[in-house]
């Protein structure tokens, strides 16, 4: 059903000196899961966009990055023949102003350390989405948790959101299992706690109900 589709996954890696750097929590378990079942569908290509973690999927046209910039190059390479575009990775929205190419030594015992945002590279795809195209975001959120998600689908104009609440109940992150609100045109739907696997099935039904109903 589809040719082309690109998958972003694990985390992006913003460095600060060569030694260190600023990152996030993901495992990239969710985005390996959905390039398995979209493989186990017949999907001819996949480009596999991912940060740096600890297993990949096979079979996938695997492109590694770290920055979110790099991911975003990456992205804008593939988007025009993509089917689907599913932006699970989890971009960091902050990058250090500088790149300091000595290691910075210690010195006061506060520091001023400046960040800048990176571009909310989904965001852009909205806007470039061409008619037929599919575009999922995901999002983490701690409170208003539907509200802000609902608001989050309508600004970045996308066809569906992955919403993970992450509590206690919900690590979510390096997790197998994971808890998800499905939100598209039509409404809200709550996919009780379930492996990542069952999830991605799940998400690619509702990818495909999207493009046979025009949802
Ligand atoms: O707005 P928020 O960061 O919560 O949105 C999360 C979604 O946006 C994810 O799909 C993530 O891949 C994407 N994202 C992005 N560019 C950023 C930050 C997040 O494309 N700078």
């Amino acid at each position: 059903m589809f040719k082309n589709v690109i998958i972003t996954s694990g985390p992006t890696i913003e460095p600060i000196d060569p030694v260190r750097f600023i990152s996030n929590r993901s495992s990239g378990k969710m985005g390996r899961a959905l390039a398995e079942v979209g493989k186990k569908k017949g999907i001819e290509n996949i480009y596999f966009i991912s940060g740096p973690v600890c297993e990949y999927p096979q079979d996938v046209l695997l492109i590694k990055i770290e920055t979110a910039i790099e991911l975003q190059n990456e992205v804008l390479k593939h988007f025009d023949k993509a089917d689907v575009i599913i932006m699970a990775a989890a971009v960091s929205d902050y990058r250090s102003e500088k790149y300091y190419t000595d290691k910075m030594k210690k010195s006061n015992e506060v520091i001023d350390f400046r960040l800048v945002k990176n571009p909310d590279i989904l965001k852009e795809l909205g806007e470039k989405k061409k008619e037929g195209q599919i575009i999922v975001g995901f999002a983490v959120e701690t409170e208003d948790v539907l509200d802000n998600a609902v608001k989050k689908f309508k600004e970045k104009n996308l066809d569906l959101l992955v919403l993970n609440e992450l509590s206690d109940k919900n690590p979510v992150f390096g997790s197998d299992y994971n808890q998800v609100f499905l939100i598209n045109k039509r409404g809200i739907k709550n996919v009780k706690k379930s492996l990542k696997r069952d999830i991605a099935e799940i998400i690619w039904k509702e990818i495909e109900d999207i493009k046979n109903n025009n949802v």
